[in-house]
Parts: structure tokens; sequence; C-alpha cells
């Protein structure tokens, strides 16, 4: 993510973002890649920590102490794209689910078996003695992934960040894993965070949805506003180029360049080199979020009532 940047230059990967994630419910973040969303959800894991801001729990502020940051780290459960990344490929599945079982319970053997039994016939796995003596290398992709969110839910997590959970995997399986996540928010009351560069599965899975362009947010609401009535253009071209659900790749946002470094974002509105709808205001100042529905917000001065005229000329036409 921060490759090629040179020593000493400072990149707010994310920046000036409030965000809520709720008991029982799949908040889905969206962007291209380079846009923070992913970094977001490492901040919220506490892998990297923030240079400002701060991570509530239940509305207490997560403590820095030992005991606060273990209690924090095993509520919160990261999910990541690549499951061999976060299975060592020396340990069996048995490893895997028993060591958290391990660390942050008081079971015994009996108990953990029989809890082990129970994650792996949550996520589909069965019968569960097929799958304990496996290795990573013996299992399918969504398989690894169905492991990896085994074993996040092995000591209770509140909350699941799963980081493009289905990306890697064949077009065929990933519907299976979404399913999974859906199953769960509610089953086990998780507020998920589902980070995404495809808002087509955004729709498919989120209660809310929030479009995430170079560091900041651009649009949150209920998914179904955003995508029927997506207020912001660059959610509009998000949406225009969102592939068909069974394709494999990564929508190109063709002709209309690239997401800007972060290094040295864009004046102004960090979207208006890209924007069909660019106007002079755009280039100058940032725009605010604004309200456009219930629990719909935007910042686009295209949302704004106080311009004048000169502030609404078209960018290209200066
Ligand atoms: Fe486009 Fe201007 Fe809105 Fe940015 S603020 S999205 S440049 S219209
Ligand atoms: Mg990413």
């Amino acid at each position: 993510m921060h490759s090629g940047i040179g020593r000493g230059q400072v990149v707010h990967a994310v920046e000036d973002i409030s965000m809520v994630l709720p008991a029982g419910t799949v908040t889905a973040v969206v962007g291209e890649s380079g846009s923070g969303k992913s970094t977001l959800a490492r901040l919220l894991t506490g892998l990297i920590k923030p240079t400002g801001g701060q991570v509530l729990l239940d509305g207490e502020p997560v403590g820095t102490g030992a005991r606060a940051r273990r209690k924090y780290t095993s509520s919160v459960h990261l999910v990541l794209q690549d499951p061999f990344s976060s299975l060592n490929s020396v340990h069996t599945v048995r490893y895997h689910l028993e060591r958290p079982l391990k660390l942050h319970t008081k079971l015994g053997r009996a108990e953990r078996a029989e809890r082990m039994r129970q994650l792996l016939e949550r996520v589909s796995l069965t019968p569960a003695q097929d799958y304990l003596d496996k290795y990573p290398h013996e299992l399918s992709g969504g398989q690894r992934q169905r492991v990896a969110i085994a074993r996040g839910l092995a000591v209770g997590p509140r909350v699941l960040l799963a980081d493009e959970p289905v990306s890697m995997l064949d077009v065929s399986i990933r519907l299976g894993v979404l399913n999974l996540l859906d199953d769960l928010r509610s089953g086990e009351n998780l507020a998920t965070m589902y980070v995404t560069h495809d808002i087509a599965s955004a729709r498919y899975l989120a209660d809310c949805i929030v479009v995430m362009y170079a560091g900041q947010v651009v649009e949150s609401g209920p998914a179904t506003q955003i995508t029927d009535n997506p207020a912001h253009p660059y959610t509009q071209l998000l949406l225009s180029a969102a592939p068909d659900p069974a394709r494999a790749e990564t929508p190109v946002l063709r002709g209309r360049g690239a997401p800007p470094s972060l290094v040295n974002p864009p004046a102004g509105c960090r979207f208006h080199p890209r924007c069909p709808f660019a106007m002079k205001v755009c280039a100058v100042r940032s725009p605010e979020p604004r309200p456009v529905g219930e629990d719909h917000v935007s910042a686009c001065w295209l949302h704004a009532s106080e311009l004048d005229d000169d502030q609404r000329e078209p960018l290209s036409a200066t």
C-alpha cells in the first residue's frame, strides 16, 4: 500500500472517517484499490496504529493496557483475502481452531473438541472429523476461507472484518462464502465490515454501504439507497462499471483515469480530475458531507444550493 513512497513522506491513507458497525449488520466498505478501505479494516484490528482518532467498542474507548488490548483483539477478527496467508501451512485445521480456544478460553480437552466440531459445522464443513487433520493445502480455497472464518468465530468475536474475502476464490464458490457471512450476521449477531472493490457483491450482502475514494468517505447510507439511488458521481461510476457478479475480474473504470496518489492528492474534491460533472468550485474546495436522504450522506458540490454561477461553471470549460 505504501510502496514507492520515500522516507519522511506522510501519507494519510484514511482521513476524517467516522463509522459505526452495529451488531447484527453488514457494513460494506467499497472502493477501488488504493482507496484506503483495507487500511481502515487494519486500523480497526489494531494491526496498525492511527495517528489520530479512536476506536470505541460498545461505546467505550478501547484501553491501551495489555488486558484491554487482549479483550479487544479477541473481540475483533480479521478475515483476509488470501486464506493461505492467514493459515499456517505446517499446521492442521485442528491446530488452527484449537489454538485460540487454548489461548482465550478455559475449556478442557473434551469441550474444545466439541467446540471445534460446532465451529466446523457453523461454516458447513461437515463431518468435522473429515477436516480436523487436514493441512491447508489439502483444502480448496473456499474450504480454507471457511476454516479462517471458523477460527475467527472460535472465541465469540463481536466484530468480523472481512477484507476482500471472496475475491481470490473461484467464482463458483464465492456466493457460498458470501451466504455464510450473511448467515453469521444474524446467527452470531456479528458486526461485520465487508471490504470489497465489488459494489455488486456489497449490494447482495450489506445492510449499509460506505463508498471510499482516495482515503475519504464520499457516500454512505442504506445499501438499497446507495445502489438504487446513488448520489455521488463516483458511486454512479462504480455502479456503471460494476461487474456481473459471476465475472471474475475487477471492474476497470475505463477512460477515466486512476485513483490519485495519496502522497499528493488533488486539491478540492479528490475525485475532480475524473468527474464528468466537475465544476470550478470542485478544483479548489473540498465538499462537506451532506444529507441526501434518510441516513444517506454524500460529499459532493452538486448537492449544494449556496454556490454562485461562477462556482458552478463546468471545470472543463475553464
Ligand atoms: Fe464531481 Fe464536484 Fe461532486 Fe467532486 S464535488 S464528485 S468533482 S461534482
Ligand atoms: Mg485491499
